[in-house]
């Protein structure tokens, strides 16, 4: 799999706005925010997208959404909800091919979503 801006980021070699880390997980704000709120949530463990999830060990996919939802609550988002997106794919528009999820919160969100 080809290296990614997210690999260089776990890895320490490019710097992040981090607000949540532990061995299996690294949360950090995303540089080009779409909601006040706006942190991506990436495994350690490489997965290129959601595609792949369902090859993948269901422990550490329990543990990346386990971890996502603990990432919400840690940034106060409980109580006004938020939204969780995975892009996935060139028609999801995802531009980075390294699983993360992007929470984005602290405003009332559209639905349908562009
Ligand atoms: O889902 P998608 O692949 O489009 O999301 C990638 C996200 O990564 C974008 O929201 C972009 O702003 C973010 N990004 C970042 N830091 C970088 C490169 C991209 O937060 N250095």
């Amino acid at each position: 799999m080809e290296e990614t801006i997210f690999d260089k980021i776990i890895a320490g070699q490019l710097p992040s706005d981090k607000v949540y880390e532990d061995e299996n997980v690294l949360a950090f704000r995303d540089i080009n925010p779409q909601a006040p709120v706006h942190v991506l949530v990436v495994p350690k463990k490489k997965v290129k997208d959601f595609i792949e999830i369902q090859h993948n060990d269901v422990t550490q996919t329990g543990i990346f959404f386990n971890t996502v939802s603990k990432v919400a609550s840690l940034l106060g988002l409980e109580k006004g909800g938020y939204r969780i997106v995975l892009n996935c794919g060139e028609d999801g528009q995802q531009t980075v091919e390294y699983l993360h999820a992007h929470i984005l919160g602290d405003r009332k969100m559209n639905w349908p979503p562009g």
